[in-house]
C-alpha cells in the first residue's frame, strides 16, 4: 500500500488495517458466496453486524442499558432537524451554545420548531473559543442544551461537557466522537456523522438516553423521523456496507485499547503540532489556547501567499489536505483517531523545514 499522510477534515483517513480486512471480505463475506452489500438487511449475517456494532459502542462508551443506539442516514445535518422535531415544540425553548458554523446550522433548523436561546456565542471574535461554565447564561426552562463538542471549521473543542445543572445535553459529536471518554450520564442525545472518526460517509450514529426519549412529542412527526421508530427493530434498509465498516473500525478501536488509549494518543499528536506552532511567531494558532481542538489543529502563517505555498509544498511530500476550510482560510490539520503518529511527525518535520526556508 502506498498511502499518503491524510489530514482531511472528512471524509477522513480510515485505519489501513480496517481497509485491508474490508478488502479481503469484499467479494465474499464469511464464505457466504456474496458480499455484505448483496445480502438482506434482515439476514442473520447483517443483523449480527448491527448488534455487534451496538454492543461495541455500548462497551466503549459505557452506555449500560440506559441508551438506544441507531444507525441512520441523512448525515449530522439531518439531526439538526430531527432532534428539535422530536423534542422542541412551539412555545418551548431549547438552548443552543453557538461555537461555529455547525452550531449555527443546528440553530437555524431548531428555530423552525420552537424558540432558540443562545446561552453563549463566540461569533463576534470569529469563533476563536468555546465557553467556560461561568460564561453560560441559560434560559429558565430549556428542553435541552445543544452543543457542538468539536468545531471542525474553527478548530476548537470542549475539554469537558458544559455544566447544565441536570438539563440533558444534545451533542453534535461528529468530529470528536470516540476520541476520548465522555460522561454519558449528562447526555440526552449524542449524534455523529461517521465520516471523521468511525467510518465512511453515509451513516450517522445516534445514541439516545431512554428516559429522554420517553419525553419526545411526536404527534406531528412523520414515522421515519421519529427516533422511537428506530429503536424496536431495523425500520428500513440501512446503509449496510457503512455499518459493516463502522463495526470494523469499532473493533479496531477496542483492540487498540479503547477510549482511554485514544485520549492519550490524540493528546500526544496534538501536543506535537501545537508545540511546533508555539515555538515562535512564524506559525500562529487560529484559536485561543484553552479551546484548541485535538482533532483539527488550525493555524496561520505570516501571509496568505505563504499559506498557499505551504499547502503546495506539503503535497509534494505526501502531506495531503492541509488547506483550511474555505470560509476561514489558513491551515487545518485534521488528526482523528485513525491518523497515525507518523503522519503527524512528518507534518511537524515539514513545518520545521518550511519555517527554516521561509521564516
Ligand atoms: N457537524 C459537524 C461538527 C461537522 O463537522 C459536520 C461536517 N463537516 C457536520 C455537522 C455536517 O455533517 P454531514 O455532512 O454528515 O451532514
Amino acid at each position: 500500500m502506498n498511502r499518503v499522510h491524510n489530514f482531511s477534515a472528512g471524509p477522513a483517513v480510515l485505519p489501513a488495517e480496517v481497509l485491508k480486512k474490508a478488502q479481503a471480505e469484499l467479494t465474499e463475506y464469511q464464505n457466504k458466496g456474496r458480499s455484505i452489500m448483496e445480502m438482506s438487511h434482515r439476514s442473520a449475517e447483517y443483523e449480527a453486524i448491527d448488534q455487534q456494532a451496538k454492543d461495541r459502542l455500548t462497551e466503549l462508551l459505557g452506555l449500560g442499558d440506559d441508551f438506544e443506539i441507531m444507525f441512520l442516514q441523512g448525515g449530522a445535518s439531518s439531526q439538526f432537524m430531527m432532534a428539535p422535531y422530536n423534542f422542541l415544540s412551539e412555545g418551548q425553548t431549547a438552548d443552543y451554545i453557538d461555537t461555529g458554523r455547525w452550531s449555527n446550522k443546528a440553530i437555524k433548523e431548531a428555530k423552525i420548531f420552537g424558540n432558540v436561546h443562545r446561552p453563549y456565542s463566540s461569533s463576534e471574535t470569529g469563533y476563536d473559543r468555546v465557553p467556560t461554565d461561568d460564561e453560560l447564561n441559560f434560559s429558565d426552562n430549556p428542553q435541552y442544551v445543544h452543543f457542538t463538542s468539536n468545531n471542525t471549521v474553527a478548530g476548537t473543542q470542549f475539554a469537558t461537557e458544559p455544566e447544565t445543572n441536570g438539563v440533558p445535553l444534545v451533542c453534535d459529536a461528529s468530529s470528536d466522537f470516540l476520541s476520548k471518554p465522555i460522561d454519558v450520564s449528562k447526555y440526552g442525545i449524542i449524534y455523529a456523522g461517521a465520516q471523521k472518526n468511525v467510518g465512511p460517509a453515509g451513516v450517522t450514529i445516534v445514541i439516545i438516553r431512554k428516559d429522554f426519549l420517553a419525553k419526545a412529542d411526536t404527534t406531528d412527526v412523520p414515522t421515519i423521523l421519529q427516533y422511537q421508530t428506530h429503536t424496536e427493530k431495523i425500520f428500513n434498509t440501512p446503509p449496510v456496507f457503512n455499518v459493516y465498516m463502522v463495526n470494523l473500525v469499532l473493533e479496531w478501536v477496542q483492540e487498540k485499547g479503547g477510549l482511554d488509549y485514544f485520549k492519550k494518543f490524540n493528546e500526544e499528536k496534538g501536543a506535537l503540532v501545537y508545540d511546533e506552532i508555539d515555538k515562535d511567531d512564524f506559525y500562529r494558532g487560529a484559536v485561543e489556547k484553552d479551546s484548541r481542538s485535538l482533532m483539527n489543529a488550525t493555524f496561520r502563517l505570516p501571509s496568505e501567499e505563504l499559506e498557499a505555498q505551504f499547502v503546495a509544498e506539503a503535497e509534494k511530500q505526501d502531506l495531503f489536505t492541509l488547506k483550511g476550510h474555505r470560509s476561514v482560510g489558513g491551515i487545518r490539520a485534521s488528526m482523528y483517531n485513525a491518523c497515525p503518529r507518523e503522519s503527524v511527525e512528518t507534518l511537524v518535520n515539514f513545518m520545521q523545514d518550511f519555517r527554516a526556508e521561509n521564516g
